[in-house]
């Protein structure tokens, strides 16, 4: 199962922030450190911030925190909620399939889409930001060193 770009990003994001050295980086330093463009970060952040997983304070000295909402959050709820509940397979579409009134194969693919998303469940976002991950990240939210 392939995850929608958004999906991913969010877990970056979330990622970035569990571990932020630098407190509070804005979403224009977030979108740099993860090589992804600032509007599709912005409108994810926004999302994150919404669902109360991520804070964002405005202004001089402002920017983006983890909230501790955030860091205990299920990897499986933050995927479920940005991929949503559409099917792995579009049956019905412009052209749709003619088997889509009597289909067994949709069924076993929503079980394990169901399984996919139940194996995140218990991993938080905590988790996945421990060793090797998280040098990785304090590399980025440190900023590029004087040399
Ligand atoms: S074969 Fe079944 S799962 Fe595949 S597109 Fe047709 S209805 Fe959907």
């Amino acid at each position: 199962m392939r995850l929608l770009r958004s999906t991913d990003l969010a877990l970056r994001v979330l990622m970035r922030l569990a571990v932020a050295a630098d407190a509070t980086p804005t979403t224009r330093q977030v979108a740099a450190d993860m090589n992804v463009p600032y509007t599709h970060t912005a409108k994810v952040v926004a999302e994150l911030q919404h669902l109360g997983l991520v804070d964002a304070r405005r202004g001089r000295g402002g920017g983006l925190a983890l909230t501790g909402e955030g860091r205990t959050a299920s990897v499986g709820a933050v995927v479920r909620t940005f991929e949503g509940d559409g099917d792995v397979v579009d049956c019905e579409g412009p052209t749709p399939c003619p088997l889509n009134s009597g289909c067994r194969l949709r069924g076993a693919l929503r079980r394990a889409q169901e399984a996919f998303f139940a194996a995140l469940d218990p991993v938080t976002v905590a988790d996945i930001v421990s060793d090797p991950t998280a040098p990785l990240l304090l590399g980025m939210s440190r900023g590029p060193g004087p040399g």
